[in-house]
């Protein structure tokens, strides 16, 4: 069986930078190969909750998080409609009492910096960017994939092969079996702008603001130590165009949170650019593992942004993972990648299916939002921080 030969990772991401790293560790082998020339995550900001945080911190890189991200303090959930406050949740240093892990807000850069720097540390792991894969062969004897890197054929062999690419992922469609990604019907806006001076007028600096309308959601909190601002505009939408790099018209964002209170309308304002993608899902019936092959991150279970977990699932997966190949690659791999897809098959649809409720119930309005905001006062923050417990308190079982 091929137990000396690394593994391979098909994307480098934050889910296979996480396992790579994790592997490496562990003593295994890998090799990670990244269709981009360049690993510069686009996109804006990510938070992060204590149970992504604590594995990040456990593999040393808690130093490198705090140094460009923020710890906030709480975060305030508003009425779109009105702009009262509806319920007003501790994190900062509660988080790190009630979880021993901090909740974080950080540039998507950072966290991908951060992990890449790591990982560039591991004689253990070789990366490859730029590589075009051209086929991908996976039997009891390994993988071997093909392709080009820089217009020279490589080739790349391997025990065990992670498609770790996302949620259009290639190694889901053309290996696993799984279908292509769905649109949510939701249009995602992203959009950072300086910080300086804008937040002392109006909101706390260190505060992540979450705002709940018809239709539409808002999300924002600092980034890059606090010198910018990220902002998140979810809408219902009909646009459904492949792209995580899309231009959007800030015209088109203004108008879709007309009539909401003059906070967020000047908060909408203030960028003079701003990104947008289709949200998609993977397919639900997704296979996670076929022999060798095992899927993980948003190429498994990419799902909506609704509670903020999408990267955290795929950390979480990458710790287990690792946890499972680095206790060996023989003859009983596939029962054992099986036994870890259904453990977190579990847990990741139950998340997503917290996600696609949030997306329900943020987006209320009229009658029903009155509804959702007396309920979410009457339960109080405890109380929904207690709600929080089963994701936010999530450990690997081997510590
Ligand atoms: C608006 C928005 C807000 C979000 N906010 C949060 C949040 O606050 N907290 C949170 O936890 N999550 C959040 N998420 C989710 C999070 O961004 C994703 O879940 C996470 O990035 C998934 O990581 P991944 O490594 O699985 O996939 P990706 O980050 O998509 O990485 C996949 C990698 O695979 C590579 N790749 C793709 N195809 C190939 C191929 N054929 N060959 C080689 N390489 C390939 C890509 O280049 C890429 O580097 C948010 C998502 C959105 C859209």
């Amino acid at each position: 069986m091929p137990d000396h030969l690394p593994v391979v990772v098909v994307g480098a991401g934050i889910a296979g930078l996480t396992l790579s790293l994790c592997l490496a560790r562990a003593g295994v082998r890998v090799i990670v190969i990244d269709k981009a020339q360049e690993l510069r995550e686009v996109g804006a900001g990510l938070q992060l909750s204590p149970n992504a945080s604590s594995i990040l911190f456990h593999l040393g890189l808690g130093s490198a998080l705090d140094a460009t991200g923020i710890r906030p303090e709480a975060v305030s959930i508003r009425d779109g409609a009105s702009g009262r406050l509806i319920v007003r949740m501790p994190l900062g240093e509660a988080m790190v009492e009630r979880y021993g892990a901090p909740y974080i807000v950080i540039h998507r850069a950072d966290l991908q910096g951060t992990l890449l720097a790591a990982v560039e540390q591991e004689p253990r792991v070789t990366l490859h960017l730029g590589v075009q894969i051209s086929s991908i062969d996976v039997d009891a004897a390994g993988v071997v994939i093909e392709g080009m890197e820089a217009d020279q054929p490589v080739r790349f062999e391997g025990s065990v092969l992670v498609g770790a690419d996302g949620v259009r992922s290639t190694v889901r469609e053309t290996v696993v079996g799984g279908g292509p990604a769905r649109y949510t019907g939701r249009t995602a806006w992203r959009a950072t702008f300086k910080a300086e001076g804008f937040f002392a007028q109006s909101f706390r600096h260190n505060e992540t603001g979450l705002w709940l309308g018809r239709h539409a959601h808002l999300v924002h909190y600092a980034i890059d130590a606090g010198r910018e601002i990220n902002l998140v505009a979810a809408i219902d939408d009909a646009w459904n165009e492949d792209g995580w790099d899309v231009s959007g018209d800030p015209a088109q964002i203004q108008a879709a949170f007309e009539g909401w209170p003059e906070p967020a309308r000047k908060l909408i304002a203030m960028p003079d650019s701003w990104r947008k993608w289709a949200l998609c899902e993977a397919p639900r019936d997704t296979p996670w593992t076929k022999g060798r092959t095992v899927l993980i991150g948003d190429a498994v279970h990419g799902m909506p942004p609704f509670v903020a977990q999408g990267a955290a699932m795929a950390i979480e997966d990458a710790r287990v993972l690792a946890g499972v190949l680095a206790s060996g690659l023989g003859d009983d791999v596939e029962d054992r990648l099986g036994v870890f897809a259904e453990g977190r098959k579990a847990r990741t649809d139950k998340v997503a299916a917290a996600a696609r409720r949030n997306g329900v119930i943020y987006h209320l309005g009229g009658v029903p939002a009155k509804a959702r905001n007396l309920g979410m006062r009457l339960i109080g923050a405890e109380r929904l921080a207690d709600n929080m417990d089963w994701i936010y308190g999530w450990r690997p079982l081997e510590g």
